[in-house]
This record gives structure tokens, sequence and C-alpha cells, in this order.
């Protein structure tokens, strides 16, 4: 996916301070809406980053999508400096990328692309072959990992795991899409310390943590209490650090993303589809990106982002690109987080 937002802030996300993810906490941060831009009707709404909390670990964007029976279609648009973690809930997504990728994502499979110094890919939705059925249902959540310093240049890349492991333990099962829990570890590469898992729970829970980790949790369906709190399905709530252990209480048939991750010490400069670390970066990025369009396809897949085939101008309604939209004219000032 890309960040759908017609007119893009620039977000200065500011290091985590020991003080502010220092100990547990129940935080609930509510979700909003995304104001849409090229494709209309998807229901998008965002949890992170939030004003007040940035990143939950190296997490610093999470979007759900749907669930809506709107065929995706995202044409080519580029990323830096982060990794996409695509976890699809219903409905399959064609995924093709400038690395040379063209795979179907479908729920339970995890694609995790790494931007490094500049990838571009597209995403669309695979409907129904005879085309005359109602579109079918698509839902899916959409995270973006930022890379540390020192891989946020690497060559671009991209990974499918079809099968990922499941962990279980009193109350809970969990498929791992990223890093380690209860001691099961996902096969898929990130460069910093950090977890995802879909869980799945029922009564009195007890899930091992990281406790050096911040945790964050986006309850799905159903609802648990942490803490002798409630945590409903939509806002993220934020769990603070040094858990070793989360107690809950969840309603029948309950599911929720866990994310965390060591509380990530670098600052951040998002804007658009981009993770860096200054203003200047950030617009050298979109100035690539603009360079690109109407270049022979030859010097495009030789250019920063590459080439994603198959949108070229006989492609019907999969021709094009998405240009990138005007960069502020303001530059934000650093956020800090809020205390607990
Ligand atoms: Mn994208």
């Amino acid at each position: 996916m890309t960040n759908l937002e017609v007119s893009p802030q620039e977000e200065l996300c500011p290091p985590a301070t020991a003080e502010e993810t220092s100990g547990p906490c129940l935080q609930l941060w509510p979700e909003r809406e995304v104001p849409l831009g090229g494709v209309r009707a998807m229901n998008v709404k965002r949890t992170l980053p939030q004003r007040g909390l940035p990143t939950i670990g190296a997490w610093c964007f999470l979007d759900s999508f749907g669930p809506d029976r709107t065929a995706m279609s995202v044409l080519p648009h580029p990323h830096i400096g982060l990794q996409t973690v695509t976890w699809p809930l219903a409905g399959h997504i064609r995924h093709r990328d400038s690395v040379g990728s063209d795979v179907v994502v479908r729920p339970g499979e995890l694609n995790i692309m790494t931007a490094g110094q500049g990838v571009s890919h597209s995403e669309f939705a695979v409907l129904p072959s005879d085309g005359g059925q109602e579109l079918p249902l698509q839902q899916g959540l959409q995270l973006w990992v930022a890379l540390p310093d020192g891989d946020r240049h690497r060559e671009p890349a991209f990974e499918q795991h079809r099968e990922l492991p499941r962990a279980a333990g009193q109350g809970y099962t969990a498929t791992v899409m990223v890093g380690s829990l209860a001691g099961v570890t996902s096969p898929a590469t990130v460069y910093s310390p950090i977890v995802g898992a879909d869980v799945s729970c029922e009564g009195d829970a007890v899930l091992p943590l990281d406790p050096t980790f911040e945790h964050g949790i986006l309850v799905l369906d159903g609802g648990l209490a942490v803490d002798g709190e409630d945590l409903p399905a939509g806002p993220l709530g934020y769990l603070g650090t040094g858990r070793s252990e989360l107690r809950m209480q969840a309603r029948p048939g309950t599911r929720f993303l866990l994310i965390g991750g060591e509380p990530f010490g670098e600052e951040l400069l998002m804007w658009w589809n981009f993770v860096g670390r200054t203003h200047d970066e950030v617009e050298q990025a979109r100035d690539d990106w603009e360079a690109q369009a109407g270049l022979p396809d030859t010097e495009t897949a030789a250019a920063r982002y590459g080439l994603v085939p198959g949108h070229g101008p006989d492609a019907g309604a999969e021709a094009g690109r998405i240009p990138a939209p005007p960069l502020p004219g303001v530059r934000l000032t650093p956020r800090k987080r809020s205390v607990s």
C-alpha cells in the first residue's frame, strides 16, 4: 500500500528516550480515518504514527484497510528507508515490484519488502476471473518498519513467507510474523529487535513478552482487558516496556495484532512513502521519483526506484504510476512523546 493522503505533512519523530518508555502502562491511542486520494472509497484507519507516539520499537506506521468490497488498485509508487509488512485478513493481493517480484499474497501469508535506498511496487486486488461476481472482501494490515541508519541505504529486497511458525501457550495461539514470540522465531528478515504477531486468545490468557521491548496491541476481533482496563477493537493499546508477560481476560474469538521492539533510538523524518532523517533527503527522494516519470523502460529500470513491470501505456486500467504529492511548505518541529 501507499500512503494515500492527498497532502501528507512531514512528521519528525524524535528518538525514544529511556524516561518516556520506562515501565508498563496502558494508553489507548485512537484510530483516525485517512483522507483518501486516488483510491475511491477505500476505508483506511491509521493508528501509527500518533502525535505523542511516533514509534513502537522500529514500527513507524500502521494502517488497517477494509473490510470493503472496493477493489484495491495501487499503482507503482516508491519507498525509501523502511520495510513494508503486508498482512491480508481477507482477499488476495497481487504484488509486483522493481526487484522483479510478481506474487499473490493471501490471508496467513506475509509480504515483507525492504526499500533500502529505493524500491517501487504496485498492489492490486485479485478479482474473480469471470468478472461478474460481487467484488471479494478486502481487509488487511499494512505496517512499516523503520530501517536503522546502518541498513537504510542497502539494496532493495523482497520476501514472501507463505508458512509462518505458530506459538501457543495459556489461552492463546499466535502466528509469528516477524521476530520471536514465546521462543518461536519467524524466518522474515528484519534489521532491528522487533516482534509482530497475529494472536488469537480466549478467557484468561498469558502471553510471554520481552521486557526490554515496548509493545502495542491492535484488537481486530472481540476484545480484552489488560490491567483491569478494557481494550476494544479500534484504538491502539500502548503497553510500555518492562512486561515479561501480558495477562489478559479475552472475550471468545478475540484476535489482535501484537507489535513491539526495543525503543527506537534514532530520529526519523517521515513524509509520504519515505522514511529518512532530513528534509533535504526526503526532498531528493521525491525529486528522484518525479524524474523517473516518462522515461523509457530501460532508463527507468536503471534509475533509483527501478521499474515495476506491467504498468506501461498499454496496460489498460493498470497503466500509470502514482505521482508524488507536493512537499508541504512548512517544516514541522519535533514531537515529544507523551510521558504516561
Ligand atoms: Mn507501498
